[in-house]
């Protein structure tokens, strides 16, 4: 039995999935993908909201997807943190 890990674009911690948010670029768009199964590149955040103030200041998923967020998407983001 393994559990699938991933990596948060903040912290760089390897996290089970379960405990991370998953954001989604598909053929140019961004998603919140709240149930981790769309199609498309993804980066992960903590859930758990240890990363939320930082992953605008630190520009992270800007980093990861090599492209600017569209900025309701930032908000979605926070949202689905605690
Ligand atoms: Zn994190």
């Amino acid at each position: 039995m393994s559990i699938p890990f991933r990596m948060c674009v903040v912290c760089r911690n390897m996290k089970p999935k379960e405990e991370l948010l998953r954001v989604v670029k598909y053929d140019g768009q961004f998603t919140v993908d709240t149930q981790g199964k769309l199609p498309g590149r993804g980066a992960y955040i903590c859930k758990n909201g240890e990363c939320r103030e930082k992953f605008e200041k630190q520009r992270s998923f800007e980093r990861s997807f090599k492209a600017a967020l569209p900025p309701g998407l930032k908000e979605n983001i926070k949202k689905e943190l605690i």
